[in-house]
């Protein structure tokens, strides 16, 4: 494929943004990529690794020229980001992004951003609970959604070249405006990892009382959730801090169906319960008939990890 971008610039190099790199590679779709990230160490070692065509010590110095920025910073450090290259960015150039909330992004990053350039925010729906520079792999967006966040008066050409280098990526590509973007992924992602680090918590407290049989006998369920509480604290923190309304009005009614379940224990009401688990496994079916999951026992699992 030809490059669909001839200058690259990628700020922040953990997981997101080295994955999108290596993917780029690739598929050949990027000339030069330029990348910051805050910290020496993290520069350093995305020059070790050979992440970026060149490494630059300043985010502004990176995305001079550039024809696509990237920001792949958590979602807090988005407009502090965007204030310090407002300066150096080309007329013309693309400014996305990848965070995982989108209405506090756009209203911290737009008022930064120059007339001359497109801002079209985005957010590949794929991760993993690893970060840093050294995490990424070139596969991580195959089959997996991007949505696409574009903003009132948004260029549709700039929006069409962004999607053609997502789905040169990997990706199923889809439009979604910002808050109904917040909601969905309140639903589907938000809340399930504050759930799952509640649980993490709980088991962590247990084990003060039963020794360390919650490692030794860590089973299916429980294990799952701890890869998910293992999530980087700083983004996860961010998205909480950013996409409050949304999450709180999901935690609502998660307490409600949970103090429902409860009740139905306490009251030994079965129907309820096999109800309520025979709806939720059907959405479990659709998850596998979209290609969003494997249906291998035990996540695809080899047996001696178990
Ligand atoms: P990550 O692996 O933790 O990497 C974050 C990068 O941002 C690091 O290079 C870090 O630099 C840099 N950074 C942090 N604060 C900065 C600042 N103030 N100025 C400049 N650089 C700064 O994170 P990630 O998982 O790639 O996530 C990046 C974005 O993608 C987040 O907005 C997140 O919401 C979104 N996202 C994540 C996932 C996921 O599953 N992880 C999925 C979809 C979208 P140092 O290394 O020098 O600290």
């Amino acid at each position: 494929m030809s490059a669909i971008y001839d200058r690259v610039a990628l700020i922040g190099l953990g997981l997101i943004a080295s994955s999108m790199f290596w993917a780029m590679k690739r598929g050949g779709l990027a000339g030069e990529v330029t990348g910051y990230a805050r910290s020496a160490e993290t520069r350093d070692t995305a020059r070790r690794i050979g992440l970026c065509d060149r490494v630059c010590d300043s985010a502004a110095e990176a995305v001079e020229g550039a024809d696509l920025v990237i920001l792949c910073v958590p979602v807090g450090v988005m407009g502090a980001i965007a204030a310090e290259i407002a300066g150096s960015l080309k007329p013309g150039a693309t400014v996305t992004d990848v965070g995982s909330v989108k209405r506090d992004v756009i209203e911290n990053v737009a008022p930064h951003l120059p007339d001359h350039v497109h801002f079209i925010p985005g957010h590949p729906l794929a991760g993993t609970e690893h970060s840093g520079p050294e995490s990424g792999f070139a596969e991580l967006f195959d089959n997996r959604w991007c949505l696409l966040i574009p903003v009132p008066g948004s260029d549709p050409a700039a929006v069409a070249r962004l999607r053609a280098l997502w789905e040169g990526l990997g990706s199923n590509v889809e439009e979604m405006e910002a808050d109904h973007h917040d909601l969905v992924l309140a639903v589907t992602s938000h809340a399930p990892h504050l759930i799952a680090y509640t649980m993490v918590g709980v088991a962590d407290d247990l084990r003060r009382v039963t020794d360390s049989e919650v490692i030794q006998y860590s089973a299916a369920g429980f294990r799952d959730f701890t890869r998910i509480a293992a999530s980087d604290p700083t983004m996860w923190r961010d998205v909480f801090l950013t996409n409050k309304d949304a999450t709180l009005e999901i935690l609502g009614r998660f307490t409600e169906e949970l103090f429902a379940l409860q009740r139905a224990i306490r009251t030994g009401d079965g129907d309820h319960l096999h109800d309520y688990f025979t709806r939720t496994r059907a959405i479990r079916r659709g998850i596998i008939e979209a290609g969003q999951d494997t249906d291998a026992p035990d996540f695809g699992r080899a047996k001696k990890s178990s």
